[in-house]
């Protein structure tokens, strides 16, 4: 699967209504054969990150956003299934602390991002400063309005300094996000991850679709695109996401790095 039928080309006017959260286009085979792919693409992510490690010369960054119920903890632990921790780190942005509200939005953001050798992974991210924030108006819009030119210079930064950006966007339907939040309702196993709160921010659908629409026609570029995952098909949401993070790597040229002089055929005693 080409995973590039999934991003978004810079300048694009994004209007998520028109893109399918249940195809699954791109891919021919069913259910099965998707999630064979995926184990596939999940081991040699797993073998590419060790080369990033031990290379410790690269680093990725992967940002995940979606509509609650959108399956940002389900891809992540599809992704990093078989990853050595080390060298892996995952960071869930919450609701800011006091300390992260004193400072510059863009602050514990930047405190996250990879070093040499690391693949960072941001289950939300500095993106919630033009969605939640927009949606609740907890800024002006003046103020909310100018973070999205700060956004595309801070990657640019990070880009040129060498971290390489992927950012994938969940896109599931208002029909299959009912089915989940329902699902959460029903099973007690579930109950953790339902709060009251979903249902005022699920009233709030068109609101947060436009601000998507925005963070995605706005921020996606050349050098942190965004990818639109169609997100109502798990195995299909976890297969893209590999194609699409496998395919970044892939890119990157990576190899372990040259052995000390002399090792070739060397014998222990
Ligand atoms: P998740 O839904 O990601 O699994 P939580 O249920 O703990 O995790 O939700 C985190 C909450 O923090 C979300 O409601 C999100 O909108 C909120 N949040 C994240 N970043 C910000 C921010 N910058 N300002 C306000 N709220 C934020």
């Amino acid at each position: 699967m080409n995973p590039n039928r999934f991003r978004i080309e810079p300048g694009t006017d994004v209007d998520l209504r028109k893109v399918p959260t249940r195809s699954t286009e791109g891919f021919d085979g069913d259910k099965v054969a998707g999630r064979a792919r995926t184990a596939e693409l999940v081991s040699r992510l797993a073998e590419l990150q060790r080369m990033l490690f031990a290379g410790s010369t690269e680093r990725l960054l992967v940002v995940l956003q979606a509509p609650d119920a959108g399956g940002k903890d389900g891809t992540i632990s599809s992704l990093l299934t078989g990853v050595n921790p080390q060298g892996t780190r995952v960071t869930s942005f919450k609701q800011p602390s006091d300390e992260e509200l004193a400072h510059d939005y863009l602050w514990r953001a930047h405190r996250q991002v990879p070093a040499k050798g690391e693949i960072a992974v941001f289950n939300r991210s500095h993106y919630e400063d033009v969605l939640v924030v927009r949606v609740h108006e907890l800024v002006p819009e003046k103020v909310w309005s100018r973070r999205y030119d700060h956004i595309n210079a801070f990657e640019k930064m990070l880009a040129d300094e060498g971290t390489t950006i992927v950012k994938l966007f969940l896109h599931l339907s208002p029909e299959e996000q009912a089915v989940r939040f329902q699902e959460r309702i029903d099973d007690p196993a579930k109950h953790w991850k339902f709060r009251m709160g979903d249902l005022d921010e699920r009233a709030r659908w068109d609101d947060y679709r436009a601000a998507f629409e925005d963070m995605l026609s706005r921020t996606s570029t050349p050098w942190a695109p965004w990818y639109v995952i169609p997100a109502d098909r798990t195995w299909f949401r976890n297969l893209v996401a590999a194609e699409v993070v496998v395919s970044t790597l892939e890119r990157l040229g990576l190899r372990y790095p040259d052995p000390e002089p002399g090792i070739e055929g060397l014998k222990i005693v």
